[in-house]
């Protein structure tokens, strides 16, 4: 047997050597699906199977490289390369511009990003002089993507009276006429959304037998991860594909679903057995990610959800700590505790800045936790808030240069037609879209040919006009010869573009200008990288590509030290040592607006299960008891979630921001640190069996009673400096001396070698039996003589 598949158990084994024919594993988390997924294909790849006739989608762009590069080490990179791996949107984006002129569109449309698309949705329900209070173009947006993902078009809309008149139940009438238009602008513009990226694949699909067979014949082997979060449009794309030759292999974990809000449908992974004869059914049931305590209560609370497959899901891993809860008053407090229990656990176990993870249920939240690292100092990184590359400055400079690939992009065009100011006001501007639409000709070509339309605009403002026409062909000519880089840097110093954010010299401006630079880096980086791995040149189409459907955490390289904090979903597939869950209350964690009917507090259930299951060794979860939400101070109850887990694995520690009043320690972050929770002598740790109490009766819907609070010891109340600090801790630096024989919690029993520091800084260093020789900081480091 080929030495990698020995990194397989055997359960594992029978999904990776199972060559033909349609398969589905299903198994909880942690079990390695992925893993099995990477290693099938260099399988695959070793019995013969060309990587052009691979095709491995997967949820985010992070995770195909991931798994690229592995596979390169175990078939080789120049192998590896010619695999079709990637998200959906991404893998079918490429097809779809091979194929583009079948359904009229140009290869090289442009993608519109979520915040074009909300500002083409605002123009059009300006236009057509409809309220926005009620036509709100975010929702508007919603609602025309779910539409898409269940490839209701807007023909199939129009037909269909229920539809109609739900959208004219809901006040918005006129909903099937701005779909229609947004659709229409989209194709004159050469632009697809991202649901357009899947919608267009179906009609091509169905409409084209030719095409597909083609890719049926190219891709003889599919595999899916993370199946249980495919949408209808999803779902119809990989039916089709794998309809000639049936060598499908999903993975995926029921109890993982989502995305339904997005369209997700669970019945895909349910019903794949009805889809395809002779499926064989896999299930892994180790897991090899955490320790027994986080699995056992991940399987605690999925047990509470009616609709699940049967599943088992054990580890042979260590017991490990007990899933920590802590209480705050105040979410700042739960920001200050996160931050110094990461800087805690840090110094006492030699741990890297992404050795830990803060999830939490909603991107506003990751304020509080900011601000409480920032005071320590700890080096953080905010996955999926707003983009790089959509930040205002980046998609100036990109609008430019898409402009230059598409003049038809209308949204890039309205972008930057007066950006830098070039005299051509909103009245010129709104002449100019009227017109367009009368035409039935792009933006760009109405100005090209403004001396022969009867737009009335005066002499000074058609020669405007026709410079910037100018001026966008010209730097289409230079397109042909440069790379992106070295156009981009023309670009912006030609247009002013530089000098108009130079001009800006607040702190905001100054971030704009290195935002820029850091473009300008990253373009010379990946004309570098293509010209290594790719044998291209490093386009600006190329380049434009991958932008487009850049996530945030695909920009991670992975090279920094920095804790990552993220929603629960983006957090998918993902694992790390020690992760926070935060903001554990109810309406906030479950949300307010998931739990009006049973099936959606499953799925907040289900997002609870996935958050915990990304923990391998150490998990936290935290509630504050008042927290800033929409600007005003509102009280919160802890989660249903907390009191659901099994009290066997939970340790419930003493709330310590009980001392926050005391000024002296907000002044002295050192003085603040979280007493060890593990001590039992710890005069400040109070297990709060009361209040737990009053959790579960509310979570199990009885009368609410308010949540008591822990008398704290006066101590806790003094000003606390760092002369006194060690007070706090067990005053092991007096009594420790080198050849002492010590127990630590987590690494056993070893032997001090040696003593320095005074006051609260003492640290031992200790050989230990296991886990080598460490250096501790006795304040934190529960340490017993034996
Ligand atoms: P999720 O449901 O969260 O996506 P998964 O089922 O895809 O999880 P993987 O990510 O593939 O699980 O595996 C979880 C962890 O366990 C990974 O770190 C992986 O490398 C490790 N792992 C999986 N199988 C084995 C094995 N047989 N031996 C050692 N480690 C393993
Ligand atoms: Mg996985």
């Amino acid at each position: 047997m080929e030495k990698y598949l020995s990194q397989l158990n055997e359960a594992q084994l029978a999904p990776t050597l199972q060559k033909d024919g349609p398969m589905i594993v299903i198994a909880g988390a942690g079990s390695g699906k992925t893993r099995v997924l990477t290693y099938r294909i260099a399988y695959l790849m070793h019995q013969g199977v060309d990587p052009f006739n691979i095709l491995s989608l997967t949820f985010t762009n992070k995770a195909a490289r991931e798994m690229k590069e592995r596979i390169a080490t175990i078939v080789g990179q120049s192998e590896a390369k010619n695999l079709w791996m990637g998200t959906f949107h991404s893998v079918f984006a490429k097809i779809l511009r091979t194929e583009a002129d079948r359904l009229g569109y140009p290869s090289n449309f442009t993608i519109y990003d979520s915040q074009d698309s909300d500002r083409l949705i605002g123009a059009i329900i300006k236009e057509m002089g409809l309220d926005k209070d009620i036509y709100k173009a975010k929702q508007i947006r919603s609602r025309i993507s779910s539409y898409k993902n269940s490839l209701i078009t807007v023909r199939a809309y129009f037909q269909n009276p229920e539809l109609i008149e739900a959208d004219t139940m809901a006040r918005r009438p006129r909903l099937g006429d701005i779909y229609k238009e947004y659709v229409e602008r989209c194709f004159k513009a050469g632009a697809m959304d991202f649901d357009d990226l899947l919608l267009k694949t179906n009609e091509l699909l169905t409409r084209f037998p030719e095409v597909l067979m083609k890719y049926q014949n190219r891709f003889k082997y599919i595999l899916v991860d993370e199946y249980q979060d495919t949408n209808h449009s999803q779902y119809l794309i990989v039916r089709a594909l794998s309809d000639k030759f049936q060598n499908i292999c999903v993975v995926g974990d029921d109890a993982q679903s989502i995305y339904a809000f997005r369209g997700a449908n669970i019945n895909n992974i349910l019903n794949f057995q009805k889809d395809y004869d002779d499926v064989k059914l896999f299930r892994l049931e180790q897991n090899y990610r955490s320790t027994k305590n986080i699995v056992n209560a991940a399987n605690s609370i999925i047990d509470k959800n009616e609709t699940k497959l049967d599943k088992v899901v054990w580890t042979a891993n260590n017991e490990g700590g007990k899933i920590i809860v802590n209480r705050s008053l105040t979410d700042s407090d739960e920001g200050r505790y996160v931050a110094s229990t990461i800087w805690e656990t840090k110094m006492q176990n030699q741990l890297k800045n992404s050795d830990f993870a803060v999830l939490y249920r909603t991107n506003a939240q990751s304020r509080s936790i900011e601000d409480g690292l920032r005071k320590r100092d700890i080096p953080y990184r905010i996955y999926g808030g707003v983009s790089f590359y959509q930040r205002k400055e980046i998609k100036d400079v990109l609008s430019y240069l898409r402009l230059i690939i598409n003049p038809a992009d209308e949204e890039a065009l309205k972008r930057i037609i007066n950006f830098p100011p070039r005299g051509i006001g909103n009245t010129t501007i709104d002449k100019l879209v009227v017109a367009a639409n009368s035409y039935k000709r792009s933006i760009f070509e109405v100005m090209k040919n403004i001396d022969k339309t009867e737009i009335r605009l005066n002499a000074g403002t058609r020669t405007k006009l026709l410079d910037f026409v100018t001026m966008i062909e010209s730097y289409q000519v230079l397109n042909e010869t440069a790379d992106v880089f070295e156009l981009a840097e023309y670009v912006t110093r030609k247009t002013g573009l530089i000098q108009e954010f130079k001009k800006d010299t607040t702190p905001e401006g100054v971030t704009r200008m290195e935002n820029i630079e850091e473009l300008l880096n990253g373009m010379k980086d990946f004309v570098e990288g293509q010209k290594e791995i790719a044998d291209t040149t490093g386009s600006l189409a190329e380049f434009l590509e991958d932008v487009a459907l850049a996530t945030d955490l695909d920009a991670d390289k992975g090279d920094a030290d920095h804790v990552a904090l993220m929603t629960i979903h983006l957090a998918k597939g993902l694992e790390f040592p020690h992760v926070f869950i935060v903001g554990l209350e109810e309406d906030l964690f479950p949300s307010a607006m998931s739990m009006g009917t049973r099936s959606e507090l499953e799925e907040e259930r289900r997002l609870f299960y996935v958050a915990l299951t990304r923990a391998e060794k150490q998990a936290y979860l935290t509630y504050a008891l008042s927290r800033y939400r929409w600007g005003k101070l509102v009280d919160s109850e802890p989660s249903r979630f907390i009191g659901e887990i099994d009290e066997a694995y939970l340790d419930i520690v003493t709330p310590m921001e009980e001392r926050r009043f005391n000024p002296m320690l907000d002044a002295d972050i050192f003085g603040d640190v979280m007493p060890s929770r593990t001590s039992t002598t710890d005069p400040n740790k109070i297990r709060f069996k009361p209040a737990k109490q009053a959790v579960l009766k509310k979570s199990m819907g009885e009368k609410k009673e308010p949540v008591k609070f822990q008398v704290t010891t006066p101590k806790n109340l003094k000003p606390v400096s760092k002369a006194n600090d060690t007070e706090n801790t067990n005053l092991f630096d007096n009594k420790l001396a080198v050849g002492n024989i010590v127990k630590h919690l987590r690494f056993g029993s070893g032997e001090v070698l040696s003593i320095e520091g005074v006051g609260a800084d003492v640290k031992a260093e200790i050989k230990f039996q296991h886990g080598g020789v460490k250096k501790l900081l006795l304040r934190f480091a529960k340490l017993e003589v034996i």
